[in-house]
């Protein structure tokens, strides 16, 4: 049988697969999935993250640039059918004080994932998200709360560059387990996501056995992605899908290996699930660390069914490319707009680019 996760899978691709190839001039349904990138500002200094350093080294060159207020966000909503997903990320978004209102609004109306790495939402945050999830998988609410950690202990903190943040990233996973377990629910999903890097690659066991303590739902593991321009980091690189992402140093391949095949085994009867992203084979995540990646085995229509608005009202489709900026059109003369359009008839016609290699949305085919 099919589970509720693999159907939604399912109808987004057909969601995306319609338009895309009845409709060859690159038109798209409404977005499926909006994310709110809702700042480029972060308390964590993550040593593979390009979000903070790429903002600390605009403040350097003196430049400042204004967030989306809450009433141009609400307005960005009013926009959307009610079907659209919504996820709330950043750099951190609880660094937003406006957060909070934009999920109270947002869950009115739509489902909702929020991204954070779990060091500076409070108690009464976390419960109050909690109370606002989601009944069912296809109710309005929160649906998961993703929360990123990178190892155990200190070797957390030295990732993520500031002393202490492994026991608070841990304190929220325990809070928000223990408001789900004070009101019987499953939601919202609590989604661990992990980068893997020759900086924490040996220790994944360790990180999925805590995940297995805490009962958490879901643990994902992503590939590090080196790729410069994304999602509005500045990048000035107007060819970056053609420009392949910097190689990665020699790793240990067999121990790499290793961990991940204690992930995929263990998983199968665990309550807590293991999710690769790309979702692709145990084979295909090493090569990708030994720079084998074949690309000719994925594929994407992301922008046909996900929109991604940066901080400061850009859109993009996932490169630093902007699509249009909110605050000067609707969301519906940008999706369909001529820069989707373009984007899309040219990703159709490559089915990925040399720019996409670590992409961690990509389709695997095989
Ligand atoms: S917590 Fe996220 S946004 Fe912040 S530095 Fe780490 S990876 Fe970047
Ligand atoms: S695979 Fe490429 S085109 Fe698709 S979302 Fe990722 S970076 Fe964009």
């Amino acid at each position: 049988m099919l589970s509720v996760s693999r159907l939604y899978q399912l109808l987004t691709h057909a969601y995306a697969a319609i338009p895309e190839h009845l409709f060859r001039g690159g038109y798209s349904f409404p977005p499926l999935r909006v994310a709110f990138i809702l700042t480029h500002r972060c308390n964590l200094q993550c040593r593979f993250c390009m979000v903070w350093s790429s903002y600390q080294k605009e403040r350097k060159k003196g430049i400042k640039r204004q967030e989306l207020s809450l009433e141009e966000i609400k307005g960005v909503i009013d926009q959307l059918p009610g079907y659209s997903v919504i996820t709330f990320t950043g750099g951190e978004p609880f660094l937003r004080r406006e957060l909070m209102e934009i999920v109270r609004y947002s869950t009115k109306k739509h489902r909702c994932h929020i991204v954070t790495n779990g060091t500076i939402c409070n108690e009464e945050e976390i419960e109050e998200i909690t109370a606002r999830r989601v009944s069912s998988i296809l109710g309005k609410g929160v649906l998961s709360v993703g929360i990123s950690i990178e190892a155990v202990g200190e070797v957390h903190d030295k990732i993520v560059g500031i002393p202490g943040s492994f026991d608070k990233t841990l304190r929220t996973i325990k809070t928000f387990q223990q408001e789900k377990s004070k009101r019987g629910s499953r939601y919202p999903l609590i989604d661990l996501k992990i980068t893997i890097g020759d900086y924490n690659f040996s220790s994944l066991r360790e990180l999925y056995d805590l995940a297995l303590d805490f009962k958490v739902d879901l643990c994902s593991f992503q590939v590090l992605n080196t790729q410069s321009s994304s999602y509005g980091i500045e990048d000035n690189n107007p060819l970056a899908h053609l420009t392949p992402p910097k190689p990665f140093t020699p790793i240990n391949s067999d121990l790499l290996q290793e961990q991940l095949r204690y992930l995929a085994e263990r998983s199968v009867k665990a309550f807590t699930k293991v999710r690769f992203n790309p979702n692709m084979p145990l084979a295909e995540v090493v090569n990708y660390y030994l720079n084998r990646v074949e690309l000719s085995k994925f594929s994407c229509h992301t922008p046909w069914h996900t929109m991604h608005i940066g901080p400061y009202g850009e859109v993009y489709p996932c490169f630093s490319y902007s699509m249009g900026n909110v605050r000067k059109k609707k969301i519906s003369e940008i999706w369909n707009g001529k820069n989707y359009k373009r984007f899309r008839k040219e990703l159709r016609k490559e089915g990925v680019f040399p720019g996409c290699a670590g992409c961690c949305i990509m389709e695997y085919k095989g």
